[in-house]
């Protein structure tokens, strides 16, 4: 099966909004770019779509009829941790884009937008469905890139995407103590403080699915992968 993001044919997008204008100016902005897109409009059957066929990511509006985009993230991210979702929101409150980065959304997007930077946002998500951890292995953590799980000995466990990302960013620096503010930059693409616990939240996530030993706290410096 063709995996997201690589390899020859179409990386399939799904659209979840129910706005039909919007819907049909992102279906044809992505189409144009070289995307196979399909599209929802209510939220019950973008999550049965979603749920049923394999997209490298997934766009969802909030305010959708039959079932909320949040329950729609909810849902979906439950059933498929690794599944990429960018959310299209109008909603333009720091502490609501923080809610659903949160809730394991891997981009937010307000309305309205450039086509040009949603392109370049679906681009960046769909490379990191196909980046790859696979060189760096001699830690003894051995990870399936394509079904973002990882086994530390006990077994596969499955990651979340920014669980995936932030393991991924200290995975590559092992040994190094990596700060907060670096792990936001990278992790989340905040290049800036947002006030919130998102880093410790994941943090302790990583360490609940694979064990406390995986991931150190360096005092007054921040968190490393010992070497
Ligand atoms: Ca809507």
């Amino acid at each position: 099966m063709r995996q997201p993001g690589q390899g020859r044919g179409m990386t399939r997008l799904l659209v979840i909004e129910d706005e039909p204008r919007l819907a049909s100016f992102v279906v044809r902005g992505l189409s144009a770019a070289g995307y196979g897109v399909d599209v929802a409009d209510d939220g019950r059957a973008g999550l049965t779509i979603a749920l049923t066929g394999i997209y490298a990511l997934v766009i969802l509006d909030l305010n959708l009829p039959s079932l909320s985009g949040e329950a729609v993230l909810a849902e979906l991210l439950a059933a498929r941790p690794e599944q990429q979702v960018l959310i299209l929101s109008a909603r333009a409150d720091m502490s609501d884009r923080i809610h659903f980065l949160e809730l394991g959304a891997a981009d937010y997007v307000t309305k309205p937008f450039h086509l040009a930077e949603l392109k370049a946002r679906v681009a960046a998500r769909v490379r990191e469905a196909g980046a790859s951890l696979e060189r760096h292995s001699n830690d003894g953590i051995r990870v399936d890139v394509h079904a973002r799980s990882v086994d530390t000995g006990g077994g596969p466990v499955h990651l979340t995407d920014r669980e995936y990302r932030l393991l991924h960013h200290l995975k590559e620096r092992t040994g190094k103590a990596c700060s907060r503010e670096e792990l936001l930059a990278d992790v989340w693409g905040m290049w800036f403080d947002p006030g919130s616990n998102l880093v410790e939240v994941t943090i302790r996530r990583v360490r609940h699915k694979l064990g406390p030993e995986i991931i150190e706290t360096v005092r007054g410096v921040g968190y490393r992968i010992p070497a």
